[in-house]
This record gives structure tokens, C-alpha cells and sequence, in this order.
């Protein structure tokens, strides 16, 4: 095995170490590092795709939270030149520190999955400066993100991740791929974002507002959720089916819809 110190998994960080030798390398090579990228590895754990990382692009950053994993980074590869070491929760990480320009940063890792949620929209924040990101994240989590109208994981997080980026879900990962093995399936997504939005609002608040809003009942009808921002008239108006459940509108759906209500001044 690669990794380097011994160590007992905490599960409060949410920590599984990959040990499976065939599936670091396709996430190495999903991955694709090369010289001269900004490389940003979050929760680098005991090291399993950090090392060879390191190898193929000479520099990377790493974020970690646990103090003694990131006391065996430092001991292993402090004195690499390319290495550099962010101990700190991730949440509090402020991305744009980490590189000036547009479209720089690679954002990759295997992701503590009781943060995942939080962490994409953190991320978020900050997708005019990345370039892609490359996550492993629990199945469940990447099914919700990939899905479309009409399927059962389409959702909130569905609608805003699409928004943002392109979402490919590139293949799954088996428990016994780590150590100690998970209670579920784990899967490999890559989110890259738009260079252009294709559904771009006026007031992204209001869209948020309306996503957040429609998915709170997802079991009632779009007219239900509706009804609470526009009178029947202007309801009657909008250039969607109204009996569709929140489900059964798209992305542009929403954008329009958000548009409509920002045009009528309306607010929840
Ligand atoms: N990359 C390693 C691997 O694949 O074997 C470890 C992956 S493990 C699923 C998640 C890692 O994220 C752990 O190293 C854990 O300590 C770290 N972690 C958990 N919460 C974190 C946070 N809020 N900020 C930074 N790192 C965190």
C-alpha cells in the first residue's frame, strides 16, 4: 500500500481511505493532472491519490482537517517544493486566495461525505475561478446531482449544480475500495462549469428563492407553489403547464419562470 502512517479513521471527518490500487489510478487518469495546473486536493487523508498527484503535475495543494493526518503530510512531503499544506476545515477556505485569474483551479478529491451538500455550495461560490472539479461523493449524492426532470433524484440540488456546471457522472466505486469500507456506493462526478450559463437569470436570489421553494412540496402542483407570488391572472399567464409537479420542470423552466416573477417585483 502507497499510503504512508498508520492512523485510526475518525468518522466524525467522515473518513474511508482508498486502497484500492486500479481504482486510484482511473481516478488519477480521470483526473488527467499535468504540469503547470493550480491543483487543489481536498481531504488528502492518508495520501492515497495525493502521491501520485504529486507526481504527474510536480505541484499541488492540500486541505485537511484532521490534525494528525495533516502532521503525516507534512512529514512525508514537506520538503517537496510543489507541496503546499492548508490545515483547516474546508468550509472556511477562502478559494480565492488560491490563484488570480479566471478558470484556474482544479478542485478535486475523495470527499468527506457528511459535508458533501454544504461543500458543493461553497464551491459554488467561487466558479468563476474553477476550471473543473473532479469528486468522488456517495452515489446517491452523484445520482441527484446527474439527474434530469422527471427522475425520482431530481431535486434542489440537481437544478442548482446544473445551473452552474456541466455534470458527468463518470463511474461507480465499490465499498470494499476503501478502509474501513462504507455503508454505501460511492461514484466519481466531474462538475465543470459554464463558460457561458445557458439559463441565466436576472435575479439569481429569486431563482434560489423559487428552487428552494417548489422543492419544500414537491409533492404539489407548480401552480400550488406559485400561488403564493402571483395572482391568478399573471399565474395563468406563464408559459408553463401549471398541474406539472415541481419535478417535471427543467432548469429553464425555473430560469423563466424566476425571470417572470422578478419582472412583477415578486417576492415570497
Ligand atoms: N483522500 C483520502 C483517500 O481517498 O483515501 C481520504 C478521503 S476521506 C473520505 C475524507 C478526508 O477529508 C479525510 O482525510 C478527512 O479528514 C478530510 N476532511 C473531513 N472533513 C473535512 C473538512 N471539513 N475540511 C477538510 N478536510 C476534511
Amino acid at each position: 500500500m502507497k499510503q504512508g502512517f498508520p492512523h485510526r479513521a475518525r468518522k466524525r471527518f467522515g473518513q474511508n481511505f482508498l486502497q484500492d490500487e486500479h481504482i486510484i489510478s482511473r481516478i488519477v487518469d480521470a483526473i488527467k493532472p499535468d504540469e503547470g495546473q493550480v491543483l487543489i486536493e481536498i481531504g488528502p487523508g492518508l495520501g492515497a491519490i495525493t502521491a501520485p498527484l504529486l507526481a504527474r503535475s510536480g505541484k499541488l495543494t492540500v486541505v485537511e482537517i484532521d490534525r494528525d493526518l495533516a502532521s503525516g503530510l507534512r512529514a512525508r512531503y514537506s520538503t517537496h517544493e510543489g507541496f503546499t499544506l492548508i490545515e483547516s476545515d474546508v468550509l472556511k477556505v477562502d478559494f480565492s486566495t488560491l490563484c488570480q485569474g479566471q478558470r484556474c483551479l482544479r478542485i478535486l478529491g475523495n470527499l468527506p461525505y457528511n459535508i458533501s451538500t454544504p461543500l458543493l455550495f461553497h464551491l459554488l461560490q467561487y466558479r468563476d475561478l474553477i476550471s473543473d472539479m473532479v469528486f468522488m461523493l456517495q452515489l446517491e449524492v452523484v445520482e441527484r446531482l446527474a439527474a434530469g426532470p422527471g427522475n425520482p433524484d431530481y431535486g434542489r440540488l440537481s437544478i442548482m449544480m446544473q445551473y452552474h456546471c456541466r455534470v458527468e457522472k463518470l463511474f461507480r466505486v465499490p465499498p470494499h475500495a476503501f478502509n474501513p469500507q462504507p455503508k454505501v456506493e460511492s461514484a466519481i462526478v466531474r462538475l465543470t462549469p459554464w463558460a457561458t450559463l445557458p439559463c441565466p437569470v436576472n435575479n439569481y436570489a429569486l431563482f434560489e428563492q423559487l428552487v428552494r421553494q417548489a422543492f419544500s412540496q414537491r409533492r404539489k402542483t407548480i401552480r400550488n407553489t406559485l400561488k403564493h407570488w402571483l395572482d391568478n391572472t399573471a399565474l395563468d399567464k406563464l408559459p408553463v403547464d401549471l398541474s406539472l409537479r415541481p419535478e417535471n420542470l427543467s432548469l429553464a423552466d425555473y430560469a423563466r419562470i424566476a425571470d417572470i416573477l422578478d419582472q412583477h417585483g415578486s417576492t415570497h
